[in-house]
């Protein structure tokens, strides 16, 4: 069978893997249109922080091991066209500028997503930049120099997790954000005010409530205007939010209101020789219970591996998100899964949450101490059911909120975490964190319905 697969960072290298390995005599073309395979662009703030020396430390895969398993890959041939009556492409290599036209039985779109540009006057400004691919990477890199002040546009996690990676070497940073909260679309105000404490103490001027209106270079500056006031900067980074790369699909298979392409649970368009998986593709969201546009690193390798089982037959069924993810910010976790009360709402749920401040153990070579933990669960009204959870902490969090994905996934009710079976962890501590919070939540209900009485 011959398959081309059209981008390869994260899902269409897992896939390509995972087709080679089941299936090793299908004959694979990647077609990819910058220089390089599986970039792992989370990674650029700990590049930009020093946490990672090479840019090259950076790439999970090889394209070697890749032709090594006898993989043809087109580097610097972005695919034009798609003619899907036909079952063919049309690319161009960018080396020699010759047109490509090539076949197909299957055809992989793993094509991704690009940045959001805001219609920001003077955004086309050298001085203004990205943080998504290799080369904005090494950009900044290039222009970093001690002492700079840079100003993020959004404080998504790529504009929160840049500001820390900046401060940490001694830049001066103003990070924009239009809404009055950071990371407003993965947590709580409880959160996100801690997160804004710690910018601040580490030396990042956070801008809430501001929309940045033009950019104007002046010399080796760049002056930063808000519909509330001036600001300069060295260099400017907008991160204002990406949308799936789905051009070369439209008008071919069906398209979700993001322009994300809608895949059913084995990665199927709505054509039946299409596959599509990643930033490009659409996910079930199982707490809000409806398809969404929601791109993660975590989803496209799932979601790319998941397709490579099912090239040929109907093998494995992807099982929904929970949008599970999380920064680490001067040394604090920060995690989340599921919805939070205010998405829960905006979805159409009757919801609820509740707010707790425990301890939790922080083991180090030096020993173990109790360190402060923030957690909170939110749950269904009607059922009980947990839709969703975030935790904070020094002591690293990030598996209890992995457990509370599984337990969001299965539909658990607070009941059933109360006291599911959990390791006794020691003599003061006869029930795991997350028995607690359920716990916790289980008591609020019943005073809650005693006050209603
Ligand atoms: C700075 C940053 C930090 C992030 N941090 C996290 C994190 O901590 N956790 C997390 O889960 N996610 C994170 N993400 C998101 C994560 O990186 C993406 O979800 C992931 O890269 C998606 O992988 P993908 O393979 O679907 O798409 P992409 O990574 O977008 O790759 C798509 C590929 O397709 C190629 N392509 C596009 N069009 C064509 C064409 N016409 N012809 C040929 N090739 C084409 C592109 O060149 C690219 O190589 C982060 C993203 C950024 C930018």
């Amino acid at each position: 069978m011959k398959v081309i697969v059209i981008g390869s960072t994260l899902a269409g290298t897992y896939a390509v893997q995972q087709i080679m390995n089941s299936h090793p005599d299908t004959e694979i073309t990647i077609y990819e249109k910058n220089d390089n395979v599986s970039f792992i662009n989370s990674g650029i703030s700990m590049f930009l922080a020093g946490d990672v020396n090479e840019l090259t430390d950076l790439f999970e895969v090889e394209p070697k091991a890749l032709t090594d398993l006898g993989v043809t890959i087109k580097l610097k041939t972005p695919v034009l066209k798609v003619d899907a009556e036909n079952k063919t492409i049309q690319a161009r290599d960018l080396k020699t500028g010759e047109t490509i036209k090539d076949t197909y039985d299957k055809l992989i779109v793993t094509t991704g997503s690009f940045p959001i540009l805001p219609p920001i006057k003077g955004i086309d400004s050298e001085k203004v930049m990205l943080a998504r691919s290799w080369y904005d990477a090494k950009k900044l890199a290039d222009v970093s120099k001690d002492g700079n002040t840079v100003a993020i546009v959004g404080a998504g996690y790529i504009g929160v997790e840049i500001a820390e990676a900046y401060s940490r070497i001694g830049h001066q940073v103003i990070l924009f954000q239009a809404s009055g909260q950071v990371l407003r679309k993965y947590h709580d105000v409880e959160y996100s005010d801690e997160i804004v404490k710690d910018l601040e103490h580490n030396n990042v001027k956070v801008v809430l409530e501001e929309t940045v209106t033009e950019f104007e270079d002046a010399g080796d500056k760049v002056i930063v205007k808000t519909n509330k006031g001036v600001y300069s900067a060295n260099h400017a980074i907008v991160s204002v939010g990406s949308s799936p790369s789905s051009q070369l699909l439209n008008g071919i298979v069906d398209l979700g209101k993001s322009g994300e392409v809608l895949v059913d649970e084995y990665m199927r368009t709505s054509h039946p020789d299409i596959l599509a998986a990643g930033d490009v593709a659409s996910s079930y969201d199982n707490p809000a219970q409806r398809e969404v546009y929601i791109p993660l690193g975590s989803t496209a390798v799932r979601q790319g591996t998941i397709l490579g089982m099912n090239i040929i037959e109907n093998r494995m069924k992807y099982i929904g998100t929970q949008a599970s993810s999380g920064l680490q910010l001067y040394g604090v976790t920060t995690v989340t899964t599921g919805l939070t009360k205010t998405n829960a709402i905006k979805n159409g749920i009757d919801a609820e949450k509740v707010v707790m401040r425990t301890v939790y153990p922080l083991t180090t070579e030096e020993g173990t101490t109790d360190e402060d933990v923030l957690i909170t669960l939110t749950y269904r009204k009607d059922n009980q059911r947990i839709i969703g959870g975030q935790m904070r902490s020094r002591a690293d969090v990030s598996q209890t909120v992995n457990t509370l994905s599984v337990a969001i996934q299965n539909n658990m009710t607070l009941g059933d975490l109360a006291y599911v079976d959990q390791l006794l962890e020691s003599s003061d501590r006869p029930f795991n964190i997350l028995n607690f919070a359920a716990q916790f939540a289980l008591n609020n209900e019943v005073n809650s319905n005693s006050k209603g009485k």
